[in-house]
């Protein structure tokens, strides 16, 4: 039997974010179902920072995620865990009124540059010439999602705190005031505390637990690599994305990216790009660019996890004891984990609220006791 006081389950970057955060003042340890850390969707991102993404509470929590990647917390080595890349979203004429609302939303967040179709083809010269407005984030951040989870792990370890990978937790039961955790490998934990920080399957596990599940979405998206025509500077190009959720695309290890910015209901499961998501995101880069999509080089799909109203969800089980939600990290959790750690870490510990400007009513778990909110569709990211 293994005790610790935080058992964490899933070692994503929700999972081992918090852990590291939370081994600073208890012993801690992680349950992560595969062998490899970030297996799922944390190994899966577009892996930018940028306030395109999700609505205002989000925009909060990745500016207050920001100082960290800059200046990552003792433990992580001294390789960066992200690099400087611009982020421009394009729009046609037909969407300017898109445009303009966005810009007003995002320039609280980031010093943003409105620009002009001559501006927008400097920028990104892949662009067709429909492209006539833009917006630029010079400042944009790609992340190292291998650096951000092994510096996550070495930070918990170097506080004593424990992973274990190949550890399913199949069977969660309370007594006396203690979890007991059994694996699929026969292993058993205990503690007082649980972090649900499973991602996709944190439904499931809040089930195991016999705590009420938030109704939690998972859906796919899709990303293809392929050439870039010949003489692209990639080292410039921005990242780039359609001011609606139609396409993005970036620079990855001498090619290009894309994604048809795809939301298709799934299990949580090893998610599977599948053939058609892969044709369209081949079909409007050629729509939206002038890159001729002539082999895809590879492909690979991950789940993004929505809680009902697309609010990341951290806090207290309202109907369980011990039982701590990190849940719905959407397509922003790998931006938004420093912050979101902190915050685990302010509510396990009964600190001070950490961050005035991203509102704690939004976060907890509790908002969804009840009945679930409705999906808004309109908050689409
Ligand atoms: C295509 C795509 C693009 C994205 N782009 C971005 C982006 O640009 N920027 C950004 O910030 N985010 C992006 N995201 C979102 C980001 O990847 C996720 O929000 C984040 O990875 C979620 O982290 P997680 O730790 O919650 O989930 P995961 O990484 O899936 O980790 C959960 C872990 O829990 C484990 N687990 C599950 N059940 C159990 C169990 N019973 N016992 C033990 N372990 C268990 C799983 O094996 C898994 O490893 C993108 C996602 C996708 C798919």
């Amino acid at each position: 039997m293994h005790t610790a006081d935080i058992l964490v389950i899933g070692g994503g970057i929700a999972g081992l974010s918090a852990a590291a955060a939370l081994s600073e003042h208890a012993r801690v340890a992680v349950l992560e179902a595969e062998e490899q850390v970030g297996y799922h969707s944390s190994g899966r991102s577009a892996t930018m920072v940028h306030y395109a993404l999700g609505d205002r509470l989000v925009r909060a929590l990745t500016l207050a995620s920001r100082p960290f990647f800059g200046s990552p917390p003792e433990g992580f080595s001294d390789a960066p865990v992200g690099r400087r890349m611009p982020v421009l979203v394009h729009a046609r004429e037909d969407e300017r009124a898109a445009l303009d609302a966005l810009e007003a939303e995002i320039t609280a967040f980031a010093e943003i540059e409105r620009l002009d179709a001559s501006d927008v083809h400097e920028l990104c010269p892949l662009l067709k010439d429909d492209a006539v407005h833009g917006l630029a984030d010079r400042n944009g951040t790609r992340l190292d999602p291998h650096a951000l989870l092994q510096g996550n792990l070495r930070r918990l370890r170097e506080h004593g705190g424990t992973l274990h990978a190949g550890q399913r937790a199949t069977q969660l039961e309370r007594a006396n005031g203690t979890w007991n955790v059994t694996t699929d490998k026969g292993e058993r934990f205990s503690a007082p505390l649980i972090v649900n920080a499973a991602g996709s399957w944190a439904d499931r596990v809040a089930q195991l637990a016999g705590v009420q599940p938030m109704g939690l979405r998972p859906l796919r998206r899709t990303i293809i690599t392929f050439d870039a025509p010949p003489g692209t500077d990639l080292e410039r190009l921005p990242f780039t994305k359609t001011v609606g959720d139609a396409l993005y695309f970036a620079p990855e290890s001498g090619r290009l990216f894309a994604s048809p910015m795809d939301e298709v209901p799934s299990e949580p499961t090893d998610a599977q790009p599948d053939e058609y998501e892969v044709a369209l995101a081949a079909y409007r880069m050629e729509e939206r660019t002038i890159v001729k999509v002539e082999r895809v080089h590879s492909r690979w799909a991950g789940l993004r996890t929505f809680t009902p109203d697309r609010h990341p969800a951290v806090g207290f089980a309202p109907d369980a004891d011990g039982f701590f939600w990190l849940a719905g990290q959407g397509g922003f959790g790998l931006q938004t984990s420093p912050a979101m750690a902190a915050i685990a870490a302010s509510l396990i510990g009964d600190t001070p609220w950490p961050f005035a400007d991203v509102p704690r009513e939004a976060l907890l778990p509790d908002r969804f006791a009840g009945q679930p909110a409705e999906v808004d569709p309109a908050l689409g990211d």
